[in-house]
């Protein structure tokens, strides 16, 4: 392990990666192999040791980015990894996703003709369908028109199709209105699919299955299954469970640098916002906003001390916070805090501290920032 500066960390465990990709695989059917998304930096949790523990000890072959630089960066790592773009690459770049062997998500005919148009050597390509999410893809609006306009792609010279797709937009709710929707959007793809075939076109691929649909719909005809947050362990929705087993792959930690008796009346942070109504005992802890931890969790979060949950009091600074360690009479400086994690038999996780603040558990992971090392466990 890289010696590190024990200020604020990211604990990243490897076991758990491998048992949550355990366990996603025994969800999925023999028809279905794991398509990894690493996007965002492997969803805060870093590319180099994810990509390696994924392709290595879990034998995925497949991997979804959002971007050229994100596949470079999976490529890097990975030889013979399929790599797939899910989002834009401006056309000129059309040559280094042939010469890394990337396959692009292609959303018009007249984007493939770009791409197509800028590179000397073939490339290979998924079309994507929007079924409903409303984002990127070829608008589906009948069956035929969609496997028509597929057609026309694949006969563009150097424009290689393999496989098409389509991402739901509802797929982590159990409304049935939602449930139906999401229904449609798999009928859509799988008409085109059929369409296709019934004019000849068999391609390898057709995916659609994300995290939530991986838990909740699993479907065999779905060739791919790109599961993102659930491999790192946290909820498509924070409202549905998750598969049993599950665990979250990265914990926060920081440490206490000081530790003070305050009297009645002190004012603690910035804008005052926090005045100690009697004598407490407050912590100062070395993590701020700067490090990807939420000022909006000012006043609001708690953080795991000697296995109790202590209150944050007063506004998060950039670099420090600090917090009511009144319960907790052995706290001191040079104490090892958890943000995000386990200690002893309470647990905070990503998905709470994303629902005290308004957001989702992805963005707490891929926010928290490069300052904080990862330190990869087993
Ligand atoms: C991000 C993304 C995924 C993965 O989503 P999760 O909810 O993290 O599983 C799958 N497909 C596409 C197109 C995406 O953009």
């Amino acid at each position: 392990m890289q010696p590190y500066l024990k200020r604020a960390w990211a604990e990243v465990s490897l076991a758990r990666l491998k048992k949550n990709v355990e366990i996603i695989k025994s969800l999925n059917s023999p028809e279905t192999e794991i398509m990894a998304v690493v996007k965002a930096d492997a969803y805060g949790h870093g590319y180099e040791h994810i990509v390696k523990c994924l392709a290595d000890d879990c034998n995925i072959r497949y991997f979804a980015v959002s971007n050229l630089d994100e596949a470079i960066a999976v490529r890097q790592f990975c030889s013979d990894a399929e790599i797939l773009i899910l989002g834009y690459t401006p056309p000129e770049y059309a040559h280094e996703i042939s010469m890394y062997n990337i396959i692009q998500g292609v959303v018009s005919y007249e984007y493939a003709e770009k791409l197509s148009h800028n590179t000397p050597a073939p490339i290979r390509c998924h079309v994507k369908i929007d079924t409903g999410m409303g984002r990127i893809g070829l608008r589906y609006n009948n069956t035929k028109d969609c496997a028509d306009e597929i057609r026309k792609i694949m006969q563009i010279n150097k424009i290689s199709v393999e496989g098409i797709y389509t991402h739901f937009a509802v797929a982590d709710s159990d409304t049935p209105d939602n449930i139906a929707y999401t229904d449609t959007q798999e009928k859509f793809i799988l008409d085109t699919y059929d369409e296709l075939v019934s004019m000849g076109v068999t391609l390898p691929q057709v995916h659609f299955m994300n995290s939530a649909a991986t838990c909740y719909r699993n479907s065999p005809r779905s060739t791919l299954s790109r599961a993102g947050i659930i491999i790192y362990g946290l909820h498509p929705d924070i409202s549905l469970d998750i598969p049993d087993g599950i665990e979250p792959v990265m914990e926060l930690k920081a440490v206490i640098s000081q530790v003070k008796t305050v009297e009645a009346g002190t004012c603690i942070s910035y804008g005052r916002t926090f005045t100690a109504p009697d004598e407490m005992r407050v912590a100062t802890v070395t993590i701020g906003y700067a490090d990807g931890y939420s000022r909006l969790l000012s006043s609001k979060g708690e953080i795991l001390v000697h296995g109790k949950r202590c209150k944050i009091i007063g506004r998060v600074c950039m670099d420090q916070l600090m917090i009511d360690v009144s319960e907790v009479p052995q706290a001191e400086s040079g104490d090892i805090v958890t943000l995000i994690g386990r200690d002893g038999d309470d647990i905070i996780t990503a998905d709470e501290l994303a629902s005290i603040y308004g957001t989702i558990g992805y963005e707490v992971v891929c926010g928290i920032s490069k300052r904080v090392p990862r330190i990869y466990i087993d």
